[in-house]
């Protein structure tokens, strides 16, 4: 396959189609914000006017959308481009959404003799930017083997966690902790901080400790500890908190649907849910050690 239809151009989808045009895709790409599509014309892409303006010759179409009502409305409908594809047509979709909406694509996209499988990522837009991401996929394996290149060229690691759907429930486990452990290590760098301690040393110090996790080791959230992360940037671009809080609201249906209990995860939803009250919304989700510097989580 190297014929390419890439549609949202994001935080994590634009550096994602970057690295397919690097990697010599032919790639055309659409995203409803012009800025994100203007990018593109530098790069050598072909840019469309629509969703539907990518598809011309395309062997494979892969989305990065927010959330599941934006990959549904992408697909499905009379209007959807489930419609306009010749079977032999992968569809790949990373976006991390609802596992019974990836199951609802991928079943329609069956019903018309097409194969949709479901791939989001994990390693955030700095593993995007250097083709390091994780792709966790769900649907047939014979799909995965025809995507690999493509993943190779975007990504390192490359997981099947079973059929379709089983992408989006590794993932939204994956984040569930992600989450758990951000506000775990912001409420601890809070607690030494606020009792006297540099939150350099005490990093240092947790780092070489049991305490060590992702969060503290790779993207700090407390402001001037660490280079090259959103807390050193304002908390601009990164991952938003809107987007974690969507993800730890998949985990609750999640647990809801197997009745798996999940009272941390809970507890992580419910901070996350006051923190995006503000304008953490749109910052990074490391943000949130901003809302407990405030004593906004009490
Ligand atoms: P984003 O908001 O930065 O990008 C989404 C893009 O989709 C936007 O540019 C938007 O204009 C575009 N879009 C929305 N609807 C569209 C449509 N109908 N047609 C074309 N374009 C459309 O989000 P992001 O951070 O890139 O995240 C994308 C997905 O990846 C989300 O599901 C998120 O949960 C997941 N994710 C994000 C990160 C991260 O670190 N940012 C990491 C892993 C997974």
């Amino acid at each position: 396959m190297r014929k390419i239809a890439f549609i949202g151009l994001g935080n994590m989808g634009g550096p994602m189609a970057a690295n397919l045009l690097k990697a010599g895709f032919e790639v055309a790409v659409y995203d409803l914000q012009p800025a994100a599509r203007e990018r593109f014309c530098e790069l050598g892409a072909k840019v469309a006017d629509t969703a539907a303006g990518t598809l011309h010759n395309a062997e494979c179409v892969i989305s990065m959308l927010p959330s599941s009502p934006h990959v549904e409305a992408l697909y499905l409908g009379p209007d959807g481009l489930l419609g306009k594809l010749d079977p032999k047509v992968l569809v790949i979709d990373c976006s991390t959404i609802a596992p019974q909406s990836a199951r609802k694509v991928a079943a329609e996209a069956a019903s018309r003799g097409l194969t949709m499988i479901d791939a989001p990522v994990s390693g955030g837009t700095a593993g995007a930017a250097q083709g390091t991401l994780t792709f966790i996929v769900g649907g047939p394996s014979n799909a995965l083997e025809k995507a690999r290149p493509l993943f190779e060229a975007m990504g390192k690691n490359i997981f099947h966690a079973g059929d379709a759907g089983s992408g989006q429930v590794a993932k939204i486990c994956n984040n569930m902790l992600l989450a758990i452990h951000m506000a775990g290590t912001s409420e601890a760098l809070n607690l030494g901080v606020a009792n006297g301690l540099d939150p350099k040393v005490l990093s240092e110090i947790m780092l070489k400790s049991s305490g060590r996790n992702w969060s503290l080791e790779i993207y700090n959230p407390w402001p001037g500890v660490m280079e090259n992360v959103p807390s050193s940037r304002a908390y601009a671009g990164g991952f938003a908190s809107k987007l974690m809080l969507k993800d730890l609201g998949l985990a609750q249906e999640a647990s809801q649907s197997s009745g798996a209990m999940i009272p941390m995860g809970q507890k992580a939803l419910d901070l996350y849910a006051r923190h995006c009250e503000g304008e953490g919304a749109s910052l990074d989700f490391s943000s949130l050690v901003a809302s407990f510097r405030e004593g906004l989580l009490k």
